[in-house]
């Protein structure tokens, strides 16, 4: 992938000045480039961007797609945050199931998590086993996380080689048993190890111990369980981990940002130079502790949805920087797991369904707090694609992956639970009103259309 091209004129610019034919032209009057929303006509050859002229240059293509009035050309999304749990665990999710659903919320690249699939991704062996399991059928590309667990330290180097992104540890009991946490020790050994190769530790920051001693979940009420799981848990392992970054030098990131308490001491550890990421995620930006009814256990997840006042600090942090991006964390399970009839917060597996609806989401709730598209967007696409390395993606400027999506901003609906692509029928999203309407969803310059996978399997560093 080259960038060396030069960007004139906020975003017009083409690789190919030749006048050729391209495969695919897109124009209208709203296209997010970088540079901002722009009259713009994007040229793509071979599934990549190759040109971007001024509205009205009448770029020639086999296939030419106007843009409706109100619909916006926005960059695929990049979700760096899915369980998809195919192998093992199938029935919970799977690779055309979650790829279904990402695209059609206008996501073209996810990144699946370590765990909750059988084996976990802890070693080679095992991260071969999903790439079979993968291949030929995802509808948008796909890359994969590594697991740091006791004992494979040794592991980590040759998963690197062979393609993975970072890796991901757990500081407490990770919900299944397969995939054991670190404690603080050997997180910091592991760390020391990923310096080695300059990759990246991805960690769900719940301390173990105050887990340990508060007071436990108790049937239907939501706020035991979110007594349950302490601020204070939270805060602690974060500050571990970041006390552990800076002692290794190694990059370092937290997951799933629910405790705003943590975001002082996040922003001073990024002051101080640390190479420190954070994600959150639509449920912890758009849902509030005091709205879930009794024994509602589709919004039961690890950390937890807090109170209001919670929220908008991490809005807050958000909009300082303090928190890089959003991501879904989508961690279905199948209804049984979910403890539906007594909806018992103790017993209910953890996880919020929410791959295909995060850009309505946050649109939905950004809009109304003044925020601009190109801001969500970039939250949700640049910013992943940057911090997951993932070179050829996130924008829509030449060289990128003509990965889209035509986004129906002022367009609105409601969530329907059984419409959803994903494979078990539960959201806490269910009967929402949403602003933004993916209409179509395109992977290297074809429209996805759930039928045909043409999905890719990413390794980090691979550029085409
Ligand atoms: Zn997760």
């Amino acid at each position: 992938m080259s960038h060396d091209s030069v960007e004139h004129e906020a975003g017009t610019v083409s690789l190919d000045p030749t006048g050729e034919r391209y495969d695919l032209v897109i124009r209208g009057e709203r296209v997010l480039t970088t540079a901002g929303i722009r009259p713009r006509e994007v040229g793509v050859r071979d599934g990549v961007i190759v040109a971007m002229q001024p509205l009205g240059n009448n770029l020639d293509g086999d296939e030419v797609i106007d843009l409706a009035a109100d619909e916006t050309l926005i960059p695929g999304l990049v979700d760096t945050h899915v369980h998809v749990n195919e192998p093992g665990r199938t029935e919970w999710e799977g690779f055309a199931s979650a790829t279904r659903a990402a695209a059609a919320g206008g996501v073209t690249t996810i990144v699946d998590m370590p765990l909750n699939s059988i084996p976990p991704t802890i070693s080679v062996e095992a991260l071969n086993i999903k790439r079979e399991a993968a291949q030929g059928q995802t509808h948008v590309d796909v890359g994969f996380w590594g697991g740091a667990v006791p004992g494979n330290t040794a592991d980590l180097r040759p998963l690197h080689d062979a393609g993975v992104f970072g890796f991901k540890c757990f500081l407490l009991h990770s919900g299944v048993d397969e995939f054991p946490p670190l404690d603080a020790d050997e997180m910091e050994v592991d760390m020391r190890e990923l310096t080695t190769f300059d990759s990246v530790m991805i960690v769900h920051a719940e301390d173990s111990r105050a887990i340990d001693r508060a007071p436990q979940p108790d049937g239907d009420d939501y706020g035991k369980f979110l007594a349950s799981r302490p601020r204070g848990a939270e805060n602690l392992a974060i500050a571990e981990v970041i006390e552990r970054a800076r002692w290794t030098g190694s990059r370092a990131h937290i997951l799933h940002l629910s405790s705003s308490d943590a975001l002082p001491m996040l922003r001073s550890a990024k002051q101080d130079g640390l190479k420190l990421t954070v994600e959150t995620c639509p449920h912890y930006l758009t849902l509030t502790a005091e709205e879930i009814p009794l024994g509602a256990t589709q919004f039961k997840c690890c950390p937890p949805i807090r109170e209001a006042g919670n929220r908008e600090l991490l809005w807050e942090g958000l909009e300082d920087g303090t928190i890089d991006f959003i991501v879904s964390d989508h961690s279905p399970s199948t209804l049984d797991l979910k403890d539906l009839e007594n909806g018992d917060f103790a017993v209910a597996w953890g996880g919020v369904a929410s791959l295909q609806l995060g850009l309505s989401l946050i649109w939905t709730e950004a809009r109304q707090r003044g925020l601009a598209l190109e801001t969500v967007v970039s939250w949700m696409s640049d910013r992943p694609a940057q911090f997951a390395g993932l070179t050829g993606k996130g924008r829509i400027a030449p060289g990128y992956d003509a990965d889209f999506s035509v986004f129906a901003a002022d367009d609105a609906y409601v969530v329907d639970v059984n419409k959803l692509h994903h494979k078990n029928p539960l959201t806490p999203y269910h009967g929402k009103a949403l602003a933004g309407v993916v209409r179509r969803t395109y992977l290297h310059g074809e429209v996805i259309d759930s039928e045909t996978p043409r999905g890719r399997l990413l390794r980090r560093g691979m550029t085409d």
